[in-house]
């Protein structure tokens, strides 16, 4: 008895001071609340399509990133299927992610998947893409979209010598015939870049140096769906066999990425561009994809405007780490992005424009390519 009741106090003992430590740990993680309760937490990732270079690097440098600060990641391709991007979403809230990171195919398809992220207090980052018509996008990590448009249209100028690199006045007079390409209508960039290189080259339409020769300078008709390069191709090859039936010469063309500009020059090369008599026209791209840059050394693209998918990632998951810890990212830009429903704080970073003249120094020494992978 008397044992046992030493026994029982003894264990009381052991279990107050037990509750104790127990307490004392909990007011800790009480302390540090979100700080770990996410840590090692699933993020989703969805990334539009595999058949572009650009989104691979992107889904890669974000998974690498994230699985080094110890979160788990389920990176989802959808090949510019809308209906299997929702899906992928849908699964991911599903299979308990605790944040979101889209770059979306159509921006204002996913707002069923936003509404059931917020149900379940789950952060979405835009990437890339802005994601429209919805209050439930919480951060947007991207390029300075406009600027690319403007970069893109000061690029073609400089290469019609209309302009020089510093932007003055150049040698060149005109006028000149330019068509016009334009990126998918449901992706918000599209429109940014559009708008931003029409800044540049309308007074030079306005007072004859730039010659639409189509006529087709509405964003509408010169959008390509889906940034599809086969659709780019077949449209420049309406072009030159109707507009151009009669023998005037493209010498420009506004492209707002390489896979469409593969496209264009296709369609270029098989009505006879691209000989010593018949040079290509001046094109420009976007994303320096790996063929494009190879293409701008033998002298075929003209430039195409480089975006650190490395750096965009970096900033993401920087954002993604910020917010998963409770804390706030930083942020750039809080005027320009607005989604149709708010504006969504946003971070925006610097794209540069390549040609033959600087591609060393940007992409090779830079480190996003090897001078082996462009045989150069
Ligand atoms: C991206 C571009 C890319 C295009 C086609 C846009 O949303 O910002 O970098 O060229 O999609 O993939």
């Amino acid at each position: 008895m008397r044992f046992s009741r030493m026994g029982a106090v003894a264990s009381a003992v052991v279990l107050t001071a037990a509750l104790a430590a127990c307490g004392s740990s909990e007011k800790t993680a009480d302390k540090a609340a979100g700080a770990t309760d996410n840590k090692g937490a699933l993020i989703g990732v969805t990334m539009p399509t595999r058949s572009s270079e650009r989104w691979i690097s992107d889904g890669d440098n974000l998974k690498k990133q994230l699985e080094g600060l110890g979160y788990k990641v389920d990176l989802q391709y959808a090949e510019n299927d809308i209906p299997t991007q929702t899906q992928q979403l849908d699964n991911q809230i599903t299979k308990g992610a605790k944040l979101l990171i889209i770059a979306s195919i159509d921006g204002t398809a996913i707002t069923t998947q936003l509404d059931n992220a917020k149900q379940n207090n789950i952060p979405v980052i835009a990437y890339d893409r802005l994601i429209r018509n919805s209050p439930n996008v919480d951060y947007y990590a991207t390029f300075d979209n406009a600027k690319v448009g403007v970069q893109q249209a000061t690029s073609l100028l400089t290469g019609l010598k209309v302009l020089n690199a510093d932007g003055s006045k150049g040698t060149a007079k005109g006028p000149f015939n330019v068509e016009l390409f334009a990126g998918s209508p449901d992706d918000n960039n599209a429109t940014f870049f559009f708008n931003g290189a029409m800044t540049v080259l309308k007074p030079f339409i306005d007072d004859g140096t730039i010659v639409v020769k189509s006529k087709q300078t509405d964003f509408k008709t010169i959008a390509i769906l889906r940034w599809d390069p086969a659709t780019a191709q077949k449209r420049m090859e309406d072009l030159l066999t109707s507009t151009y039936k009669g023998g005037a010469k493209v010498q420009g063309v506004l492209s707002p990425y390489d896979g469409l500009s593969i496209g264009i020059l296709s369609a270029l090369k098989s009505n006879g561009y691209g000989t010593a008599a018949n040079p290509y026209p001046i094109v420009t791209g976007q994303d320096a994809e790996l063929a494009s840059v190879k293409s701008i050394i033998a002298g075929e693209q003209y430039s195409t405007v480089y975006k650190d998918t490395r750096q965009l990632a970096e900033t993401t998951v920087k954002m993604a780490d910020a917010v998963l810890k409770g804390g706030k990212p930083e942020v750039n830009n809080t005027t320009d992005y607005n989604n149709g429903n708010k504006v969504v704080p946003s971070m925006l970073l610097q794209s540069v424009v390549v040609d033959k003249s600087n591609y060393k120094k940007e992409l090779v020494d830079g480190g996003y390519y090897t001078e082996a992978q462009l045989g150069s």
